[in-house]
């Protein structure tokens, strides 16, 4: 089993007793600049996985969900872009019930 983790450095406030490497409250300015290092940094390793069909995918934080529908659908299509997922994909997708509505 081969997973990719995404780790989405944004929460809506910092708990005081967490570890993660988190930013509060990221802004859209914020967002942009880590989509932009994404973005980036899945180019970069692209050919180191150009042979691996990913079983599992976990986009985790932070919390991922602070994000917008747009920035969300920003994630996948930059991982679609690079790498390749077995059909079959395990993923997961942190999120705050709080946030989630519809
Ligand atoms: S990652 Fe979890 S524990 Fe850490 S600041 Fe965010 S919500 Fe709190």
């Amino acid at each position: 089993m081969i997973g990719l983790y995404i780790h989405v450095p944004f929460c809506k406030k910092k708990c005081h007793y967490c570890n993660f490497v988190i930013a509060a409250a990221g802004s859209a300015e914020r967002h942009a600049r880590f989509l932009s290092a994404l973005e980036g940094e899945a180019a970069h390793r692209r050919a180191s996985f150009r042979n691996i069909s990913f079983d599992t995918l976990y986009i985790g934080g932070g919390t991922p969900s602070v994000m917008n529908l747009q920035e969300i659908e920003k994630v996948f299509a930059v991982l679609r872009e690079n790498f390749l997922f077995r059909a079959e994909i395990e993923a997961t997708f942190e999120a705050n019930p709080g946030d989630i509505n519809g």
